[in-house]
């Protein structure tokens, strides 16, 4: 049977572990609040006291922390992931993060003859709960066909997008169109309701034509309704502007569409947003118009 060593299981990284137990691994889980090893334990799965006891018996590692800090503390601190694992072990981590810290790990890990892949996936909570996540991943070819029956509980969409670092940065141009059509939907709204149209109706349409999007057909809904319990939390789109607008200088391109998006992205959180769902970019489109819901109706 195969070992998988799970590190950070939160919102995502909760229901991918519980999925993995589903599809019959073993997996061992570890994460820094105990409650939610405590948890997995409940549903069949191992508690680990620590990253190393979590990794030395493992034949995969996965990772799904919130950043890059947390990411380069479990892999490369003391007892870590490149300290721990056996030489031969699979490293996958599911976190969004910045590509660089992703060829590093890549780097330094082949060093240590382990196989590493970066695998940041899309689809949100639910995508966790259903195993219906898309997923980038970079790294070898041979390294991805290996990791297959770990992605299969986990995803439908699963692509392999290049070498080391590729799956993170496709995740990024994710981020750059998600949080740019939802700062676009968010301004016809306050354009609809100002002008006196009827939006839920205005939106039905636009859903269904050139301008139609899954945002628009998962989200419209929510967004008239002003109901922005995340999801996906502001806090954490802002991070994944940061890694945009990172990546973006490091390819030497200029994003002036993106910058803008990540600005409006940082004003949500700086106006107290940051615990919302991205789709509450409505309330910054709403402040700079200083309209409110269904105002001019
Ligand atoms: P989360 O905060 O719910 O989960 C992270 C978990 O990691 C927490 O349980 C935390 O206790 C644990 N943790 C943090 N530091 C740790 C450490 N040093 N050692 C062990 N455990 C540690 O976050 P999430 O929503 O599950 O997101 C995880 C990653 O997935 C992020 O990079 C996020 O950008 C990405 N992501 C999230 C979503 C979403 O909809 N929530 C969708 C796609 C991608």
């Amino acid at each position: 049977m195969t070992t998988i060593g799970f590190i950070g299981l939160g919102i995502m990284g909760g229901p991918m572990a519980r999925n993995l137990l589903g599809a019959g691994f073993d997996v061992v889980g570890y994460n820094r609040s105990p409650a939610a090893v405590e948890r997995l334990a409940g549903e069949g799965g191992r508690a680990a006291k620590s990253v190393e006891d979590a990794v030395s018996g493992a034949d995969v590692v996965i990772t799904m922390l919130p950043d890059f800090p947390q990411v380069e503390e479990v892999v490369f601190g003391a007892g870590g992931v490149l300290e721990s694992a056996r030489p031969g072990t699979l490293y996958v981590d599911m976190s969004t993060i910045r590509p660089q810290t992703s060829r590093r790990i890549a780097e330094e890990g082949a060093e240590r003859g382990l196989r590493i892949l970066d695998a940041p996936v899309s689809g949100g909570e639910k995508g966790a709960i259903d195993g219906v996540l898309s997923i980038m991943v970079g790294g070898s070819a041979e390294d991805f066909a290996a990791a297959g029956p770990v992605f299969e509980p986990l995803g439908k969409t699963v692509v392999h997008v290049g070498p080391a670092g590729a799956g993170q940065t496709v995740k990024a141009a994710n981020q750059l169109v998600v949080g740019g059509t939802y700062a676009l939907v968010a301004e016809a709204i306050v354009l609809l309701e100002a002008s006196g149209v009827d939006a839920g109706l205005g939106l039905d349409v636009l859903a269904g034509g050139l301008a139609g999007s899954r945002i628009l057909e998962l989200k419209r809904k929510t967004m008239l309704a002003r109901e922005f319990a995340p999801g996906f939390r502001i806090d954490l789109h802002h991070k994944d502007m940061g890694i945009v607008l990172d990546a973006a200088r490091e390819a030497d391109v200029a994003l002036p569409v993106g910058g803008l998006v990540a600005q409006l992205i940082a004003a949500a959180r700086a106006q107290g947003y940051g615990s919302l769902d991205h789709s509450a970019l409505l309330k910054v489109a709403e402040g700079v118009s200083g309209t409110t819901a269904g105002e001019g109706e």
